[in-house]
């Protein structure tokens, strides 16, 4: 994800000592009265639905009920899913570093983890209702000090809840297993899991069950070594000129294409004369690009192109129900040929190709691209971060995106960020409650919050 993920420039935190790293004091809030049992809910970043679950199989977190799909929203990042399962404001932009549409420049970036974690660094309101996260520091220092981190990152998460009143609802974010994952692989992934598991059944013994424990993740991860796609220099070999402002009128072929973490995703803006049709178009020819998405304003089309073809999905709204269409131009980029037919054969098609979008969603929530239309349509056309790219690019498994400087430094075990099922996929669980097979991020706030 964004703000956890390598990027380029360790200095300026490494040389901060523990002492004077910021730490958020929980925000007073009116306690409105409480029919339901106190909840303790804890976000741990990155971590897939299966394995999860398959923590649950070796006996791990068995003091709660069988996990659910949660799904995270395209590009499968921090930022981007937690604003959507909380319904808080969007980001600027995917990551740290994004591209500003209106200042037409690069803004943010590795400055904003230098010093105190001050309200311009906070991307989006869903950070006012933590009662714990980690230090600024902590993001980076997870790369260097795995282990020592994520002990002293659960140290501090307790020590915070048990000096909060007994009668209230705690929400704390532990980011180090996403670092974790990234770095370390499942293995270590496991062990820190079997630590939480330790923390969270004292926790369970100390407040009993008055106490509800709610664990779920942002977005999921793939768990295989991962190789940098060569992006930029396509790009350039393709003819465009890649810039970090398009603040003067230069040439018709430029794009800006935003590196900070090492993601499977992509986000790229393109000047103003630039066609996005045609940037697709050259995207499909890169080793390691699955898909992109655009949007194409001609017919309110969000445009799917890649090496297995191009498709064009539409969406309408009727007598308020949400309807989508698949429509294959040539090839079936996403793999929904059999659903397309199946939707047909049940008579949920209507002559235009649109289906109902809850047929959809009840068919494609396993999918290899977990909601796809929905999904897929909405990354473009809904303001999931305020400065929406022109492109979204899709990586495939085992590749990645972001700043060279700290690919050199790291092998990345796994990674996150494109729309297939590993990262789609974060999980859902709770000692008290059990939840439908599969929870929307756009759908996931009552089920956190309420
Ligand atoms: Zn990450």
């Amino acid at each position: 994800m964004s703000e956890v993920c390598p990027s380029h420039d360790l200095t300026p935190v490494l040389a901060e000592t523990e002492g004077s790293q910021d730490e958020r004091r929980p925000v007073l809030r009116a306690v409105k009265p409480q029919t339901r049992p106190r909840r303790l809910l804890l976000c741990l970043d990155g971590v897939p639905f299966d394995v999860v679950t398959e923590a649950k199989s070796r006996g791990l977190f068995d003091g709660f009920r069988e996990p659910t799909r949660l799904l995270s929203p395209f590009p499968t990042l921090t930022n981007v899913a937690l604003a959507q399962m909380l319904g808080a404001t969007p980001p600027n932009g995917y990551e740290s570093l994004y591209f500003d549409r209106e200042a037409q420049e690069l803004r943010g970036g590795v400055r904003k983890y230098i010093g105190r974690r001050t309200p311009d660094k906070v991307p989006s309101s869903y950070m006012d209702e933590l009662d714990y996260q980690e230090p600024l520091a902590f993001e980076f220092l997870i790369y260097v000090a795995t282990d020592a981190v994520w002990r002293a990152d659960m140290r501090r998460f307790r020590e915070r809840f048990r000096s909060t009143p007994p009668t209230r609802d705690f929400f704390g974010f532990l980011k180090a297993t996403d670092g974790l994952l990234h770095i370390g692989g499942p293995e270590r992934l496991t062990v820190a899991l079997r630590s939480l598991d330790r923390l969270l059944r004292d926790i369970q013994a100390e407040c009993g069950s008055e106490t509800e424990i709610v664990l779920f993740s942002d977005h999921g991860m793939n768990l295989e070594e991962n190789r940098r796609v060569h992006l930029l220099t396509h790009l350039k070999r393709s003819g465009y000129e890649v810039v970090s402002h398009m603040r003067r009128p230069r040439g018709r072929r430029r794009v800006s294409a935003p590196a900070f973490g090492l993601c499977g995703y992509a986000a790229i803006y393109c000047g103003e004369e630039t066609d996005n049709a045609d940037l697709a178009e050259s995207l499909r020819q890169l080793e390691g690009v699955d898909f992109s998405v655009r949007r194409d304003e001609s017919d309110a089309a969000a445009v799917v192109a890649g090496a297995r073809g191009v498709a064009r999905i539409r969406r309408e709204e009727r007598a308020g129900q949400t309807f989508y269409s698949y429509e294959r131009r040539d090839g079936d980029p996403l793999g929904l040929d059999e659903v397309v037919r199946a939707l047909g054969e049940e008579g949920l098609t209507d002559e235009r190709g649109f289906a109902p979008d809850a047929a959809w969603i009840a068919r494609t929530w396993s999918h290899e691209y977990p909601d796809a239309p929905a999904n897929l349509y909405e990354s473009v056309y809904s303001p999931r971060v305020r400065h929406t790219a022109d492109v979204l690019v899709s990586l495939g498994d085992g590749y990645y995106y972001g700043a060279s400087h700290f690919s050199r430094m790291v092998r990345l075990l796994a990674t996150h960020g494109n729309a297939l099922r590993a990262s789609s996929t974060a999980f859902l669980m709770s000692t008290h409650r059990d939840f439908p097979t599969h929870v929307r991020s756009t759908e996931a706030r009552p089920f956190l919050r309420d």
